[in-house]
């Protein structure tokens, strides 16, 4: 694909007959709040067949002149409420946002850059996260307490940390306890600790922040890892599953040494005698984009390409991070980019928005997503500009609207947990 227009616009051509290609929803032409009031559910596009718990954020119906009003009305709009609230406000945009909706964000980057840079504006009232539920949450847990958090459209969750609630971990910690005790061996290390990836509840990071477990990202998961191993027998490592065992496996942990946590059985579906030699238990959690990308598309990409780079996200099954050339976050996909030497060609694997960005950025490179089909995060679409010109201009008449909040209680412990992460690699920017 060499197109660099927006995801957006592409999936509009396609559907109307004007670009050849396919999406994988005819649904992505709607604007998102045609599915706030919907049967719940993760919207158009990759999570469509990830069920969405009942306990889950719903958005309110947008009021209507917000959804009649024309693009050009709602950039107005935007730029008006910005330079109004001025220093006031700060907007972040993730990495896999749409153009759209980008070209608002003071910062752009991944979860935990976005949460630093929040971080870094303690004259900004109020952060208006671009990105997903748990995001905002982890704004919320490192930024000021007099600094309130907004989440454009509250149905903007995600498939993949919403695949780990608390009960069910706490249920397999438990079970894990009947099963180790919970005395530290004769090495000083306890049987299991509790790794959590940045995308999860902040409920999750808390559980881990109480059980001297802590949170990676996807940019630093061996050194948290390692710092694990030092104080634990075992790991218990969650939501995703891959970026689990992908990290494990470079480190050298046996694939027979990391089973599979299945919540919905006992035991996790697995025997005391695999849990017992176990060194990784994953949990049976994935992200629904990541997932998508399979070993034929390297094949493809390399036929057509035979000096391609192939560089996939590690939240990728093990089979197509093995096939690929490199692995790695955001950060690292855009710094390889940014290094290579012009006319390099690369096949990424990992969300289309960004990989569109970067082909747009770097025009000087063919930069093209491993998947032909234009399928973006389902959950990240559902923020729209009209969502962002709603609260923002409920920030200059003096209301907040969707502020995510993360009672105390939650958000000391969590910190706990992130702060671990922080000291095991001070210089930690990265995330998913
Ligand atoms: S890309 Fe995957 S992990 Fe990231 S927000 Fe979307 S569903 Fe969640």
């Amino acid at each position: 694909m060499t197109t660099t227009a927006s995801v957006h616009t592409t999936i509009t051509r396609i559907q109307s007959g004007k670009q050849t290609g396919e999406s994988c929803s005819p649904e992505l032409v709607k604007s998102p709040w045609a599915f706030d009031l919907q049967a719940p559910s993760y919207g158009p596009g990759a999570s469509m067949a990830d069920r969405l718990p009942p306990t889950a954020p719903r958005q309110e119906l947008l009021p209507e002149e917000y959804r009649t009003a024309s693009d050009a009305e709602i950039h107005a709009r935007i730029l008006t409420a910005k330079a109004a609230l001025g220093d006031r406000v700060v907007t972040l945009g993730h990495f896999y946002q749409r153009d759209e909706v980008v070209q608002y964000a003071d910062f752009i980057g991944d979860s935990f850059q976005l949460a630093n840079a929040a971080k870094a504006k303690p004259e900004a009232e109020a952060i208006v996260f671009c990105g997903v539920h748990f995001m905002a949450e982890t704004a919320d847990i490192v930024s000021a307490p007099e600094q309130v958090v907004i989440l454009p459209n509250l149905a903007a969750g995600c498939s993949m940390a919403d695949m780990a609630d608390s009960d069910s971990v706490e249920e397999c910690w438990e079970q894990l306890a009947d099963l180790y005790g919970t005395q530290p061996g004769a090495d000083g290390r306890v049987p299991v600790i509790p790794v959590t990836y940045m995308n999860s509840s902040a409920e999750l990071k808390a559980f881990c922040g109480r059980n001297g477990g802590i949170v990676c990202t996807s940019s630093n998961a061996e050194t948290v890892l390692k710092w694990a191993f030092e104080r634990g027998q075992r790991v218990l490592f969650f939501p995703d599953q891959h970026l689990g065992r992908n990290t494990a496996k470079a480190m050298g942990v046996p694939l027979e040494e990391m089973p599979l946590w299945n919540s919905r059985r006992p035991l996790g579906g697995q025997t005391p005698e695999t849990l017992d030699a176990a060194k990784v238990i994953l949990w049976n959690g994935f992200c629904s984009v990541h997932k998508r990308f399979t070993v034929a598309q390297i094949e493809k990409a390399r036929a057509e390409y035979p000096e391609v780079r192939v560089i996939v996200h590690p939240e990728c099954p093990m089979a197509i991070v093995d096939a690929a050339d490199e692995y790695g976050s955001t950060d690292y996909i855009t710094k390889a980019i940014a290094a290579a030497p012009d006319g390099s060609v690369f096949a990424i694997g990992t969300e289309i928005n960004l990989v569109q960005r970067l082909a747009a950025e770097y025009p000087q490179h063919t930069i093209f997503c491993l998947d032909p089909v234009v399928c973006p995060c389902s959950t990240m679409y559902r923020i729209h500009p009209s969502y962002i010109a709603w609260v923002l201009e409920g920030l200059v008449a003096g209301e907040v609207r969707n502020q995510i909040s993360v009672p105390a209680s939650v958000a000391e412990p969590a910190r706990v947990a992130v702060e671990r992460m922080l000291a095991a690699r001070p210089d930690t920017t990265m995330a998913s």
